[in-house]
């Protein structure tokens, strides 16, 4: 009689303007949950993993970092077209900060940054997640909690009833 094969929960994994410490926490975090995740978890979005990625048919995305550029806006929402449950990771992705410090600059140190700002085809305005796209879930600290972060991917299991 052949098995039945193991549903996964189909997730991606983004990074946006960030130092990315969240993302070397969860790279990490595989060291000790790899086997257990192997069998429950589909990589379907994961630059730091692997070369092959898809958008489609995400269940869950985990997205860090704070949005600075127009690109990365339709990225987001392009994240959020195809996703059915977005997570927001650490408090850049949150509330925008620290990666957002350059909205709180005075008029001066404004001038003074603007040729990088259209060097690099900015924004004005540094903008978190949820100013931009629902955000379903958050994982709050700088870099995230990892306790949170582990009941979010349980309580995310339970919900697409994989495990
Ligand atoms: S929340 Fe903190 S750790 Fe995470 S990307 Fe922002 S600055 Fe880095």
């Amino acid at each position: 009689m052949q098995k039945k094969r193991q549903k996964q929960l189909n997730i991606g994994w983004f990074s946006f303007t960030c130092c990315e410490d969240s993302t070397i926490m969860f790279t990490e975090l595989l060291n000790d949950h790899y086997q257990e995740w192997f069998k429950l978890l589909k990589f379907k979005h994961a630059k730091i993993l692997q070369s092959k990625n898809t958008l489609k048919g995400i269940d869950v995305a985990f997205v860090e970092g704070a949005i600075t550029s127009t690109a990365m806006k339709k990225e987001l929402l392009e994240i959020r077209k195809n996703c059915k449950k977005l997570v927001a990771i650490g408090s850049c992705a949150i509330q925008g900060m620290p990666s957002a410090q350059r909205n709180y600059f005075d008029e001066k140190t404004k001038q003074e940054i603007q040729f990088l700002i259209d060097r690099f085809k900015q924004c004005k305005k540094v903008s978190n997640l949820k100013e931009l796209v629902k955000v379903d879930y958050e994982v709050p600290g700088c870099p995230m909690d990892e306790k949170i972060f582990l009941d979010i991917v349980n309580k995310c299991l339970k919900e697409f009833n994989i495990a």
